[in-house]
């Protein structure tokens, strides 16, 4: 299993897929699976059907996992997407940052 360098709330460029080059907020992540849910991206359609008698059905947008591998962090600092690294700090706390301009995340 790959590790996830991709977090909750990270921003993120798609670089593989239909939806590539979009950018978005990670929504949620599944990292057995390797899988990311990205705002805006790979969104499916669903039309739903009315609950009850006299409401209105409705079309749900809802977007579906997509491979982790396919995106990459877009880094806050300088703004580009990079490829994240791990790195021990002093005290031991494993940190990730960013290989372009070595801002380290918050996480
Ligand atoms: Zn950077």
């Amino acid at each position: 299993m790959a590790k996830m360098h991709i977090k909750s709330g990270d921003n993120v460029l798609v670089i593989a897929g239909k939806d590539k080059g979009k950018k978005g907020k990670v929504l949620s992540v599944f990292p057995k699976q390797g899988k990311v849910i990205v705002e805006g991206v790979a969104v499916a359609t669903k039309h739903q059907k009315p609950r009850q008698a006299g409401q209105p059905g409705g079309i749900i947008k809802q977007e579906t996992a997509v491979d982790a591998s396919n995106v990459m962090n877009i880094c806050g600092k300088c703004n580009k997407a990079t490829r994240i690294a791990r790195k021990v700090l002093e005290d031991g706390k494993s940190v990730r940052y960013c290989k372009k301009c070595n801002e380290v995340f918050n996480d």
